[in-house]
């Protein structure tokens, strides 16, 4: 199966830190399936390194006080072509970004408070019935890619 996944996770270093989030076990998990790695803030046009972006309702504003939004909502388009072309059911998105994160974001103080809401690509993804996790979640997803059965829940 071919599955998105947020090219910070595979250790590319395009955060807005310029670096990486690299989780091994993604290893494992491309032995079995395609992972095309996405980073739709890069697809957005924004710079690495860049200032950190958090949401605050329907906007995504820069630490600077710049409004990101039509970056983010941009990236997330690309980001839904390229799952539409290679035909992915399932998304893992890096936590809490106002671009990847699904479920929990932080809450646009940049005190590193955590609230419910979906950055805007995993939004868009979802929305498009797109399964997405987070990278904690990828345990339960080797265990099902080594016994062979689908991911479906
Ligand atoms: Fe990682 Fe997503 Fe941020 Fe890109 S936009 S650096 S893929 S969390």
């Amino acid at each position: 199966m071919n599955i998105l996944v947020s090219a910070c996770l595979l250790g590319v270093n395009c955060r807005y830190d310029g670096k990486s989030k690299l989780i091994d076990k993604l290893k494992v998990l491309g032995k079995k399936h395609n992972l095309i790695p996405i980073c739709p803030e890069i697809y957005g046009g924004l710079t690495t390194p860049r200032a950190p972006s958090e949401k605050i309702k329907d906007k995504v504003i820069s630490k600077s006080g710049e409004d990101v939004t039509e970056h983010f909502k941009r990236g997330a388009k690309e980001t839904l072509k390229l799952a539409r072309f290679y035909d992915c059911k399932l998304a893992i998105l890096k936590e809490r970004s106002p671009s990847c994160g699904y479920g929990k974001i932080y809450d646009g103080t940049f005190t590193g408070n955590i609230v419910d809401g979906n950055g805007v690509t995993a939004e868009l993804l979802a929305k498009s019935g797109i399964k997405v996790i987070g990278e904690s979640e990828i345990d339960k997803l080797c265990e099902c890619s080594s016994s062979d059965k689908t991911f479906n829940d």
